[in-house]
């Protein structure tokens, strides 16, 4: 009996022992584990930064080419130099749209993402979306119908550019996969209280529709159903897999209801304020023939280093009919503002000598004295590490982001002069 349990005692006790070497084992895996994993967790912030640099970079070399794309418009053309620059004025939108898309990721990814709440008009918003929708569906010979409920409170306040792109994507997917039949847009109401309204937007088509085994992963990111790389439709699937973000930071959702050949149906809703102040002035329709003149004698400081965007923005200026100048950086700026007065200063943020955030906040400073506010605007290049954020920290009123167009730049200064 002794010998038995002796014999039993040795054996749990080499199993005793195992058991520690199996423990520290685990141990020393869990911490490779660990570190492996803040290894990719940094690998993967990284690769965040770099997408957002790098498209950072990328866009102000195309601000140069859509500009100058736009300016060549309205010079003489012959017929086949317009159809050229036709072509180019496409893939440079297209390509900017990618390079948005891009940006957009990244800032999902490292938890930047946000929305930028304003004033805003749904029945503007909702007018331009249905003649774009008309005008795409008239192409594809597709029939469009749509409803949109009459006794929504128009005058919201939300995110009006990320609305229309969850739109314009559910849109364009609708049209992109249908070859015949219709275009179905509805807008219903769907909550309302004192301050908030919740609306449901539905697109239905009647193409090509989605395959049940791939229903699960139309949200990821980069997935389409046709992978191959001969493939029929462009696009890059993230359109949707951005679109689910948005509608989640609008305290909605996007869903959608498909049949294989009959088409399918995207639900998107989203919650927005409203905005009471407007309601009663919305007579602004002759604000077109005002603007002519209030820009007559109004004189613009433009701050900027780099010479394609002086050119383009300086004829920008030339044609709203802004008197300008123009100096390179920051502190060319302020000397200039010594000795002259301007009812606008446009600023560059990224600038040799003194960038656009350190020469707003001396400008700034100089006002708490002399009691004054001049108007300054940035012209940042969208990029993800705060800049917008930062602009309005320092003091600057509003800001562009670069590329933008004549009507862009005309409506932020009229917005303060
Ligand atoms: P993209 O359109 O750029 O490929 P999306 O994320 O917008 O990216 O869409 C992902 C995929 O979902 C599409 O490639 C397509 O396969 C499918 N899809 C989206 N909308 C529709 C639709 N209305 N009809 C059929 N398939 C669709």
């Amino acid at each position: 009996m002794e010998k038995e349990l002796r014999d039993k005692y040795e054996e749990i006790s080499a199993l005793y022992e195992e058991l520690i070497a199996i423990e520290e084992e685990l141990r020393s895996n869990y911490k490779e584990l660990e570190k492996a994993k803040e290894e990719a967790d940094k690998a993967n912030k990284a690769k965040s930064e770099f997408l957002a640099n790098i498209s950072h970079e990328i866009r102000t070399p195309m601000n140069g080419i859509i500009g100058i794309i736009d300016l060549l418009k309205v010079t003489e053309l012959n017929n086949n130099q317009k159809e050229y620059l036709d072509m180019l004025s496409n893939s440079s939108r297209l390509l900017l749209g990618i390079l948005n898309t891009i940006l957009d990721i990244s800032k999902i990814e490292s938890g930047k993402f946000e929305l930028t709440l304003k004033p805003f008009n749904m029945k503007k918003t909702l007018d331009r979306i249905t003649k774009e929708l008309s005008i795409a569906c008239s192409k594809k010979n597709l029939e469009v119908f749509y409803y949109i409920d009459p006794y929504i409170n128009f005058d919201l306040i939300g995110d009006e550019i990320r609305l229309n792109q969850v739109l314009i994507n559910i849109i364009n997917n609708a049209i992109k996969f249908t070859e015949k039949g219709q275009i179905m847009f509805k807008v219903k109401k769907l909550h309302n209280t004192n301050n908030k309204l919740t609306l449901e937007f539905s697109v239905k088509d009647t193409g090509i529709g989605i395959k049940e085994e791939f229903k699960n992963d139309i949200f990821k990111k980069f997935v389409q159903q046709d992978m191959t790389y001969t493939k029929k439709y462009d696009g890059t699937g993230l359109g949707l897999a951005i679109s689910k973000d948005i509608a989640k930071l609008m305290n909605g959702d996007i869903w959608f209801e498909s049949i294989e050949n009959k088409g399918s149906t995207f639900y998107f809703t989203a919650e927005f304020l409203l905005n009471y102040a407007e309601d009663m002035n919305n007579d602004n329709l002759n604000a077109e023939d005002d603007e002519i003149v209030s820009s007559k004698n109004k004189r613009i400081l433009l701050v900027e280093d780099n010479e394609i965007n002086i050119k383009i923005t300086c004829e920008m200026l030339n044609r709203l009919g802004y008197e300008y100048e123009y100096v390179y950086d920051g502190k060319q700026a302020l000397e200039k503002l010594k000795e002259n007065t301007f009812d606008l200063i446009l600023m560059d943020i990224q600038m040799p000598e003194l960038n656009g955030y350190d020469t707003t906040r001396i400008i700034r400073e100089k006002e708490i004295k002399t009691k004054e506010h001049a108007n300054i605007i940035a012209m940042t290049a969208y990029s993800m590490n705060g800049d917008r954020e930062r602009c309005i920290e320092v003091g600057m009123d509003d800001y562009i982001s670069k590329p933008f167009d004549m009507d862009t730049l005309k409506n932020v200064i009229l917005r303060f002069i």
